[in-house]
Formats: structure tokens, sequence, C-alpha cells
């Protein structure tokens, strides 16, 4: 009798405890992608477009372009690779024209990005090589781009749904992070989700992910501290790997 008072109220927190998490779990709609590409796609119409998007709709969305500026965005904010693409393009937007300038004279026009001079020298070397190998015309294939130097599956997948309306989905470092929060992927690198939602996303929105998701992933599900709070997609959102949010 004399145990009674001390072992029942040890009990109840911890069985509370449980019933509120699994409630926290099964509250969580089922995750309607289509429905949550249309609160995104709303959410981020006042936001500026992803710098390859932007850099297509000022009139270089080539492959050879969009390939050259994915380089040049690579561990860069896009407020200076944008501008950097911009100079660099305006200057050489052909292979032929580039292939022509020094790696140094592109060092210079791109200067403030990030690991400038290897990417000098990268892109200099896609410009000379399409020129003499593809007669100048860089062909839309993913294997092809790939086996430049400095060119992954992100910029070849990017370069190819942007400027040759390919059926492709590109994951950076946005599109991962917050297909996993969602739940929707699990993956523990880039090269794995994009694997996985190759598996689970319909098609038409393949290429428009990458553009929805990284105005999306840099200003509302933001890598620390993301803003689950105020966010249109909560409800559908599992807050994987969440530990702290405003
Ligand atoms: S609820 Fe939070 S973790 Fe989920 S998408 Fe929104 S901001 Fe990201």
């Amino acid at each position: 009798m004399a145990d009674k008072p001390t072992t029942a109220p040890r009990r109840a927190p911890r069985a509370q405890s449980a019933r509120t998490a699994h409630a926290a779990q099964t509250d969580k709609l089922p995750l309607d992608i289509e429905e949550v590409l249309r609160r995104i796609r709303h959410e981020v119409r006042s936001f500026a477009d992803a710098a390859m998007f932007e850099l297509a709709a000022k009139g270089h969305g080539s492959l050879f372009e969009q390939l050259i500026a994915c380089i040049l965005s690579i561990r860069t904010l896009d407020e200076v690779s944008l501008p950097a693409s911009l100079r660099l393009l305006s200057r050489a937007p052909t292979p032929d024209a580039l292939a022509r300038l020094t790696p140094q004279d592109i060092d210079a026009l791109i200067q403030p990005v990030t690991f400038h001079e290897a990417k000098a020298y990268q892109v200099h070397a896609i410009a000379v090589r399409t020129r003499d190998e593809f007669h100048g015309q860089l062909p839309a294939d993913a294997a092809i781009l790939q086996s430049f130097k400095g060119v992954g599956p992100k910029c070849a997948h990017l370069a190819l749904g942007i400027a040759c309306g390919h059926e492709v989905i590109s994951v950076d470092i946005h599109v991962h992070r917050i297909t996993n929060r969602w739940g929707y992927v699990k993956a523990s690198t880039p090269e794995r989700t994009l694997a996985a939602l190759e598996a689970v996303l319909p098609r038409p929105y393949w290429v428009e992910l990458n553009r929805l998701l990284v105005p999306f992933g840099k200003h509302v599900c933001t890598g620390s501290r993301p803003k689950c709070s105020t966010c249109p997609v909560l409800p559908y959102c599992r807050q994987e790997g969440v530990t702290s949010h405003r």
C-alpha cells in the first residue's frame, strides 16, 4: 500500500509524453506533393528566382551558358555568381569566344566567385573542348556534360532542364535538405536523394522542383532554424531532423 503513491505519478508523465508525440505525428496530413508544391509556388512568388533561371530570363539560356554559369554558382551565393556570370557571358557567350580568352582573362572577370582560379581553368577547358571536339555545339547529353572537370549531376541536370527542356531533377543542397525534412525521401546524400526523387516525384515537377525549392530554402526552410511556425506546408511536413525552428 505504501508504494502506490510513489510509483503511479512517475508513470503518468511518460505515458502522456508518448501519447503527445504519437498525436503530433498522426496529426500530419499525408504528403500530397501537388498541394505542397502549389503552396510553395504561391509562397515564393515574391522572392527572386534562382540564379540559373534568372540568367535564362536575361537572355543567357543556351546549354553552354547555363553549364558555365552553374559551375560559377557552386559554393557561391547567387548574389555573387549571377553578376559574375553576366560579366563573363556578356564578353564571351559562345564556346569559340570563351576559348579565345585566357584562363587569366576569365579569372579576372569572375574574381569574387568561390574557387575562381580553378573555375577559370575549368570553364576555359570546356570552351576549348566544345569548340574542338564538338564543333562548337555542346551535346545535350548528361554523360558528356559530366565528363567535363567540375561538372556533376546537379549542374548537368539543371543546364539540360533549363536550356533543353529535358525532364531531369537537379538536387542541390536546398532540394536535398527540404525533401528529406518533409519525409518525402530518406537519403543521406544529394546523389541518393536524386535517385529517391526519381522514383517518387511525378515527372511534370522534375525541373520545377529546383526552381521552387532554392528560393524556398533561402527564405523559409533555411539550413538552421527554419521558419516552421509560418511555413505554408507545415501540415504536410514531418520536420525530420529539425531540432530547433522559428
Ligand atoms: S515545416 Fe519547417 S521543416 Fe517543414 S518545410 Fe516548412 S520550414 Fe521546412
